[in-house]
Order: C-alpha cells, then structure tokens, then sequence
C-alpha cells in the first residue's frame, strides 16, 4: 500500500486530492496547521482506516515515513496570504526545505503545488512553461508569487544535486466545492453576493481575464503528474485554457443563481493581473490530460454546494 503525505490536505484542494487518493487505496496522512483550510472538509474521511490527520506547521521539520508527498500548503487566497506575508514566505521556503529534506532522507517522490502566479501580470499570452514571467519581488503580491518561485528553484537545486524524484505542478484558478465562503477569491466572493442578493464586488473596471478550471479537473491532473515517469518533472500548467473576464464571470455567476444583485465597481488591487490562459499543450502531450468541466457546469455545481452549506434564509434581499 502506497503511504501519502499530504501538506495543506485540510485545504480546498487538498481535500479533494485526500478523498481520490483514499478512494484508489492509498494510506493519506493528511498535514495541516488549520490556516485556512479546516476539519470540517476532511471529516468524512476521519473514521477511515487509511486515513491519518496531523496538526503540524510545515515551517517546522517534520519525521514520518512515507512514499510519496504532495506539498499544497500555503494560503491560496490573496486576502489570507497578504493577511501575514512574513508566514506566507516561510510556508513556502521553510516548508519547501522541509519537504525536500524528508523527500531526500526518505527517497520519496514530492510534487509542488506550484501557481500560474510564477508569471506574475503576464507580458506572454497564452502562458507557456517556457515564461519566465514578469513578477514584482517587492509588491503585496511578492510573498506568495516570490515565495512560490523559490519553492520551484529548490525543487530543481535538490533534482539537480540530489537527484530527487520531483514534479512541478503549475496551477491555473480552480475553484468548485469546499471553497471558504469567506476566502475573498473572486468565485467564491461572486457565488455568496448573488445568493445573498448583495452587491457583487467587481475590481477595477472588471475587464481582466482569468481561466478557470474545476476541482475535479485539476486533481485529475495532478494525480496523472505525480504518477508519470520519472523523467516528467514539469514545470507543468494545469488549467482550463477557456478565458473569461471577470465581469462575464458576474454575469453567469448571477444568470445561474437566479441572483437579484447588482454590480458594484471596487478599486483594482496593486498589481492584479490583467490577463492570464494557461497553454496546456504539455499537458496534453506528456500526461495525456485535459479539462472535461466547463465554467457553466462546475459552477452549477458550486452554487449548489454554498446553497447547501450555508443557511441564506435569514439574509436574503426582499424580493
Ligand atoms: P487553501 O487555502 O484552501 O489550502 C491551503 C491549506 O494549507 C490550508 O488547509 C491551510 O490551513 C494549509 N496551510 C497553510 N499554511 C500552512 C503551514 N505553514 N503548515 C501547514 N499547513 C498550512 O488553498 P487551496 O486553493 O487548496 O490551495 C492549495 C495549494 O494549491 C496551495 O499551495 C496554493 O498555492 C496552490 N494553488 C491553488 C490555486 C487555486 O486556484 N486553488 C491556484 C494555484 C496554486
Ligand atoms: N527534514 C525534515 N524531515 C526529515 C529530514 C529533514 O523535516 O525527515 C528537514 C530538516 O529540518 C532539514 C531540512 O529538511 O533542515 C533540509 O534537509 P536536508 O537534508 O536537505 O538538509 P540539512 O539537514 O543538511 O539542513
Ligand atoms: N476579483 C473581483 N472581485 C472580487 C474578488 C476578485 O473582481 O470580489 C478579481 C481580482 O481583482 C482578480 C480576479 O478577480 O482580477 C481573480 O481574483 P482571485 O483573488 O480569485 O485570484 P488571483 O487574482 O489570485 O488570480
């Protein structure tokens, strides 16, 4: 049996990378220090007897035996991660080091959930692996894309002079189920104004792209890098390769929720992204994989998951 660690598994992502890892019959223990992420996405999985929970900060060494590791935690949301930059940096350096020295002590293969933020407010469009992106290393944005670029020149410091097994994943926005309500990324932000039936909060003029892709897709993605050859390190984008502005999100975010809300016009965050698509053609050629969930139907999917979760009956806009 195949024993998994997974950082950040209490998390959005990582949540789901738990329940198909457990449902093809690996042994999962899960790390989290409960930043953002939380008991209540992992709780079904608590009574399984392949399934471990651990409060750990990964900053801090961590010894336990496994065979493979998937290092997914660090805050994904810009409100969470520029809430305490100092502690987003060290997640990903820190927590990179320590990940990479329990992957060389153990000679586990580590994959890194690395970002489509590593091309910062991208000058290339579609983005390639091949970008070296166009990132600011002093701007509220830094701790998280700086932080995350590191992670990726010591995964490659310890292929190079270790000769680790090691995969780079480079995530496009995904979003789906499990999401925070709170989280402040803009699907989630979106989904919870129209249901409530306030303002939905469009940043800048609302003209930027993003490229979403749904959970399902991407999880599928990063199981089939993790698991192809050993030659296959990545860097590798994972993403849907549809774009969409933000304001076309607020009007099918609204047309699939039934949702009376308006549109609120909110000043651009220092140093959005204007535009950002992932080119998959590695993915395509190397592992085989694409995007099966259009926009339309994960967030269908979405906005059933909040209506069920959450109780909007108290707060609901007269009709
Ligand atoms: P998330 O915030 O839901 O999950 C991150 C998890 O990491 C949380 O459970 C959090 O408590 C945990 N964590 C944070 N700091 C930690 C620490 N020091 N020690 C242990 N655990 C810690 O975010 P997510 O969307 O699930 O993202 C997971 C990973 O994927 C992150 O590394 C993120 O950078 C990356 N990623 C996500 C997206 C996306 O669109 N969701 C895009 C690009 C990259
Ligand atoms: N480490 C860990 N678990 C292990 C082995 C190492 O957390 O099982 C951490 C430890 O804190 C160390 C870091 O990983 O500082 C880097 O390990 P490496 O062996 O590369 O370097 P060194 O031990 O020489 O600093
Ligand atoms: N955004 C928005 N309203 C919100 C939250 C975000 O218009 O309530 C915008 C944000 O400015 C950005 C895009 O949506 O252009 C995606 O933001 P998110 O934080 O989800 O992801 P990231 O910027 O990290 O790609």
């Amino acid at each position: 049996m195949t024993q998994v660690l997974v950082t950040g598994g209490a998390g959005f992502l990582g949540s789901h990378l738990c329940d198909r890892l457990i449902a093809r019959g690996d042994e999962v223990l899960c790390v989290d220090n409960f930043y953002t992420g939380g008991k209540a996405n992992v709780r079904h999985l608590m009574g399984n007897k392949n399934f471990e929970l651990m409060r750990h900060d990964v900053t801090f060494p961590l010894y336990v035996e496994v065979d493979r590791i998937f290092n997914l935690a660090c805050p994904a949301s810009p409100v969470h991660y520029q809430h305490d930059p100092v502690q987003t940096t060290k997640t990903s350096v820190h927590g990179a080091i320590n990940m990479l020295g329990l992957a060389k002590r153990l000679k586990a293969r580590i994959l890194q959930a690395s970002t489509s933020e590593v091309y910062g407010d991208p000058s290339m469009h579609p983005q390639r692996e091949e970008y070296w992106g166009n990132v600011n290393p002093i701007g509220p944005r830094s701790c998280y894309d700086e932080g995350k670029r590191c992670a990726e020149t010591l995964f490659f410091d310890y292929w190079r002079q270790h000769q680790l097994a090691i995969k780079v994943i480079r995530i496009f926005n995904t979003y789906g189920p499990r999401m925070q309500p709170d989280d402040g990324r803009v699907v989630s932000n979106f989904i919870v104004q129209a249901l409530k039936g306030e303002p939905i909060t469009l940043y800048g003029d609302g003209l930027q792209t993003r490229s979403f892709c749904y959970v399902d897709d991407l999880i599928e993605g990063m199981l089939r890098l993790m698991d192809s050859d050993k030659s296959i390190t990545g860097p590798i984008n994972v993403g849907n390769p549809v774009e969409f502005t933000m304001r076309e999100l607020a009007e099918l975010v609204v047309a699939i929720t039934g949702s009376k809300s308006t549109i609120a016009f909110r000043p651009l965050p220092q140093d959005d992204p204007k535009q950002r698509r992932p080119d998959i053609t590695q993915a395509r050629e190397k592992l085989g994989w694409e995007p099966k969930v259009a926009l339309a139907d994960g967030l269908k999917e979405t906005v059933d998951y909040f209506r069920r979760t959450l109780d909007f009956t108290a707060e609901l806009a007269p009709t």
